[in-house]
């Protein structure tokens, strides 16, 4: 396999990074957003959590704040209710749109479009309509609904990048320890898996869905 990376280009990188609820970057691309974050340390940021009680946007706020440091980010909420996305379509719509307003970014990380969750679904599908040329990497969320696909691109991760988004995870969702899913194992565990399907030096690795990637000669 011949491993690609992302083109140089002049001044800082713009990464956006979308998810629907408060954990969901963290466990999609976290190790991914902390491995740009080495290679780029000058990249900017935008993070943008759409839902969320007062209680799990204040946990995601000190978990992005955590996972980028002194990176140059704004964090952004929706304030959307949590599972009825498709119900208040139009004013999710709108947040994208003057979102679009406000950045041009070079990488974004959605939800895939695949996704059984209703929430994360039409997040993916927004990002689609919103930047339609733009370099879209989907990330994966472990679920009851067995909705995981086969991804076709992967961020070998380093010991400490690992380490680190497994503690961040654990230390800062404290209202999501109760669900029977949120563990060390689970998120360990499909990183293994997708670092045997890229055969990461380290053993593990995100996923991502890449739709469409321009190869330049
Ligand atoms: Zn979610």
């Amino acid at each position: 396999m011949l491993p690609i990376r992302l083109a140089e280009k002049e001044g800082p990188l713009n990464i956006l990074c979308i998810g629907a609820h408060s954990d969901d970057i963290e466990i999609g691309c976290g190790g991914a957003m902390l491995t740009l974050r080495k290679r780029y340390p000058d990249a900017r940021i935008v993070w943008v959590v759409l839902s969320g009680s007062k209680e799990r946007q204040e946990e995601a706020e000190r978990a992005a704040a955590a996972m980028l440091g002194d990176a140059d980010y704004e964090f952004q909420t929706g304030h959307f209710r949590d599972g009825f996305f498709p119900y208040q379509g139009l004013e999710v719509k709108e947040f994208f749109e003057s979102l679009k307003k406000t950045t041009e970014p070079d990488v974004i990380f959605t939800h895939h479009r695949n996704d059984l969750h209703q929430d994360h679904r039409l997040v993916s599908e927004l990002t689609r309509n919103t930047w339609r040329a733009h370099f879209v990497l989907e990330y994966e969320i472990p679920k009851y609904d067995a909705d995981l696909g086969h991804p076709n691109t992967f961020v070998p991760l380093e010991p400490d990048v690992l380490a680190r988004k497994i503690a961040v995870l654990m230390e800062y969702f404290g209202t999501q320890r109760s669900k029977q899913w949120f563990d060390e194992e689970t998120f360990r565990g499909l990183m293994r898996l997708r670092g045997i399907e890229c055969a990461s030096p380290t053993g593990y690795a995100e996923a991502f869905h890449a739709p469409k990637l321009l190869l330049l000669g």
